[in-house]
């Protein structure tokens, strides 16, 4: 057994989009983890409600990942994908490019989320060059967006505290409305049914710039890390019908709803509207080892296959692009997705989920639910003045109670890997009311 022992002091290690003294102080440490629960360093079984960061899709430690790992780290631990190869990323690649519909082709392999993100909006921005429409530089993205921590993804996510601190980003960007609204769609089920009209926000600023000047709009189709907004009934398909009419490239970031989350292998797959550029990451190795990877359609990858063969085609990519230990991670991770049938799993599981979210309601201080696939969103009245801290001490309190929830602002992120059980929920929602109706 692997031993990794607590140093004296917390300190050197800053840790990520968190209130570092605040956790100092009273720490939340998880020592292992099987299948749905967490074990905490002092031993307590924490049942998973939000599969890790969104990402534990198959559940934790599955010994056909560790095996696959374990392999690839003792033939071949690292091979360059620049100008030189190994096997793994291209058998990866084909799989994939099999899995999604259309021509979703062609697969660039990055190492998280962020740099999915950014390596989509500079594949769109190269696109249009390449083509010869190098005017086409602007970026759309969204109020209440979350892209990642790039200088791109900030710049077209739309969470004013992870911008504010990072000077002017970059330019050109602008931003639609979100969807949320409470006082239309509380409580709805699914897709909620007002606010398609949203998406006309795109004419707007297309026609402000001039169409020749737009690259590329990216939202979540699902907005996770905002609250978990579903899309209303025909918003996203508004949005591919304007970005088609005027030439601009859609981009989904599937960063949370890629590998099953909705009970489809993809959002896209769930909605059917094909985005033209789609970013991945999380359940993609079951995050047992970072991964991120962007598809394009045939006719962007083509774009770039002309010119000389010798010439680089695009100037972009990590050391770690196409990992061996990635590869054989995400290798396995499709294994058991395919094996165990865990998206139709996440699919026959949803009205059962859907049902326990939403008797919610009525619990104090929730005043929204929402669902879809298994992922939802519980949002809490703020306490005048202290936004987030009534989530927050929520999260604090269903740990001590066994249940590892996420929090953003007021909202409560429930988001389980999809091999849980009925009882799972049934216990997720009898810890976190009895935590709401004991605060
Ligand atoms: N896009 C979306 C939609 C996400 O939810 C996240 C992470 N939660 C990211 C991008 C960034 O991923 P990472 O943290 O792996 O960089």
């Amino acid at each position: 057994m692997l031993d990794i022992s607590l140093p004296e002091s917390l300190d050197a290690f800053w840790m990520p989009f968190t209130a570092n003294r605040q956790f100092k102080a009273k720490p939340r440490l998880m020592a292992s983890a099987k299948d749905m629960h967490y074990i905490t360093v002092d031993g307590r079984q924490v049942l998973d409600g939000t599969a890790g960061l969104w990402c534990v899709n198959a559940g934790h430690c599955r010994d056909r990942i560790v095996d696959a790992i374990h392999q690839q780290a003792a033939t071949l631990d690292f091979s360059p994908t620049f100008q030189m190869g190994h096997p793994g990323p291209f058998a990866l690649a084909d799989r994939l490019a099999k899995m999604l519909p259309g021509d979703l082709d062609h697969v660039f392999f990055a190492n998280s989320g962020s740099e999915a993100v950014d390596t989509a909006l500079k594949i769109a921005l190269a696109y249009h060059r390449v083509r010869g429409e190098a005017s086409r530089t602007r970026l759309i993205g969204r109020e209440r967006g979350y892209h990642g921590v790039g200088f791109g993804g900030v710049s077209v996510g739309g969470i004013a505290p992870n911008r504010k601190f990072f000077g002017s980003l970059l330019p050109g960007v602008d931003h639609l409305p979100h969807t949320h609204n409470l006082e239309q769609n509380a409580f709805s089920k699914g897709q909620p049914t007002w606010g398609a009209h949203l998406a006309d926000e795109l004419e707007r600023i297309v026609t402000l710039h001039d169409p020749s000047t737009i690259a590329a709009v990216i939202v979540e189709p699902v907005a996770g890390s905002t609250g978990v907004l579903i899309p209303p009934v025909g918003y996203l398909e508004k949005l591919r019908s304007i970005c088609d009419k005027y030439g601009i490239l859609l981009i989904f970031d599937e960063v949370i709803t890629g590998f099953g989350r909705l009970g489809k292998a993809f959002a896209v797959d769930y909605f059917g509207v094909m985005p033209d550029l789609v970013c991945v990451a999380k359940g993609i190795t079951n995050a047992a080892v970072p991964m991120g990877a962007v598809f394009a359609r045939s006719y962007i990858y083509d774009a770039f296959m002309h010119g000389q063969e010798s010439a680089i085609e695009l100037f972009h990519g990590y050391t770690y692009s196409g990992h061996p230990l990635a590869c054989a991670a995400a290798m396995a991770t499709l294994d058991i997705y395919e094996e165990e049938q865990l998206f139709d799993r996440a699919a026959s599981l949803a009205s059962y989920w859907e049902e326990a979210m939403h008797s919610l309601k009525g619990v104090p201080h929730v005043i929204d639910v929402r669902n879809l696939g298994l992922v939802a969103g519980i949002e809490l009245e703020s306490i005048p003045g202290q936004p987030g801290v009534r989530a927050y001490n929520a999260l604090v309190n269903c740990f001590e109670q066994g249940l590892l929830i996420r929090t953003t602002g007021d909202i409560i992120a429930l988001s389980p890997p999809l091999i849980l059980e009925k009882h799972h929920i049934d216990e997720m929602v009898e810890r976190l009311s009895h935590v709401l109706r004991s605060m």
